[in-house]
């Protein structure tokens, strides 16, 4: 089986006027048709880079190495024809501010049915049924059909971007921090919609997400990022229950209260802040913000270490925990 995305050790360096800033540091991943993916971490570990650089939206003059396969096909050295094609079709993503990505003067209906006029070269009409069956499946009554942008809630807009982003069919939709900006009981809502629409249409997710609880009731496994580096991987509600890097385990631990929206922004777990990428510090990049750090963290630079089959930390202490579970 060919995996739907097949990323392997993609480093993304983004030059500013500071010098090179290593946004993204080595992450290897991959995603069988239909699997479901939460990609968790704080504010600047690298999510966003990491889901620009699947479909290659990242600014120019950004230096990108590695691999991005996507349904096998290499999306870094794709010509821009074949990109064009890939996006929507192939690959959509979802981003937070729909209100940014909508255009403010066209009807609704007409921006979910753009992207089958251009990729399918259906006429407009037909599309714009379709675009109508869309707004059904995301739960927007027919008549929204005409609204424009703004006559529209939050929560609305987001389920046009996800209609939006189905249009096509595509094997992989990224969704990045798709609903953080919605009001807690209207982003269960939309979640809920989205985990199913996926489900039913066999439809590979990649939710990036702060929130590790959210990730958790959405997706099957966990990718856990910090300083442009997955520091957690495996399967979402064990590394939720019994995260084996401490920056899991303190993310987890975050987001005690739902509707706390001050404890979303703030993980209560977690003092301080990642670090600038631009400004690493050595050994493990976590180990000044870790209640748990050994003297070896501070010098030993430290990989992915495997827990069990499937599910992997890069933490120095992991081999003693496994030892614990014998
Ligand atoms: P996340 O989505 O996890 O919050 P980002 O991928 O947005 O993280 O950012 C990772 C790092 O890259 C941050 O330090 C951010 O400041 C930096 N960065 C993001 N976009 C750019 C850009 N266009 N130019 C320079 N630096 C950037
Ligand atoms: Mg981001």
């Amino acid at each position: 089986m060919t995996p739907v995305l097949d990323i392997d050790d993609l480093r993304i360096t983004y030059h500013g006027s500071r010098g090179p800033i290593p946004a993204v540091r080595g992450v290897s991943l991959t995603l069988d048709p239909g699997e479901t993916l939460g990609l968790a971490g704080e504010s600047g570990c690298g999510k966003s880079t990491l889901a620009a650089a699947v479909l290659r939206l990242l600014p120019p003059g950004t230096e990108v190495t590695g691999r991005i396969l996507l349904d096998g096909e290499d999306v870094l050295t794709m010509g821009w024809g074949r990109l064009r094609a890939v996006r929507w079709a192939r690959a959509s993503i979802v981003f937070q501010g729909a209100m940014h990505s909508l255009n403010p003067v066209q009807r609704i209906v007409r921006q979910i049915a753009e992207p089958i006029v251009l990729h399918e070269g259906v006429e407009r009409a037909a599309a714009e049924d379709r675009a109508v069956e869309l707004m059904a499946a995301v739960g927007l009554p027919a008549w929204r059909a005409k609204s424009y942008p703004h006559e529209l809630s939050g929560g609305q807009r987001q389920r046009v971007m996800i209609a939006m982003a189905l249009a096509c069919s595509p094997d992989l939709i990224i969704a990045d921090e798709a609903t953080t900006a919605l009001d807690v009981m209207i982003q269960a809502q939309v979640l809920r919609l989205l985990k199913s629409l996926v489900a039913e249409r066999s439809i590979a997710l990649v939710m990036i997400s702060h929130d590790l609880s959210v990730l958790t009731d959405t997706c099957e496994r966990l990718a856990v990022m910090y300083a442009g580096r997955l520091v957690e991987y495996g399967p979402a509600h064990e590394v939720f229950t019994t995260a084996r890097h401490p920056y899991s385990e303190g993310l987890a631990g975050a987001f005690p209260t739902v509707g706390d929206t001050a404890a979303r922004r703030r993980p209560r777990g977690l003092p301080g802040d990642p670090p600038d990428p631009a400004a690493l510090p050595g050994g493990c990049p976590f180990h000044p913000r870790c209640p748990v750090a050994l003297d070896a963290c501070a010098t030993t630079d430290v990989t992915l270490l495997d827990v069990r089959p499937g599910w992997r930390a890069a933490c120095l202490r992991v081999p003693a925990t496994k030892e614990a579970d014998v």
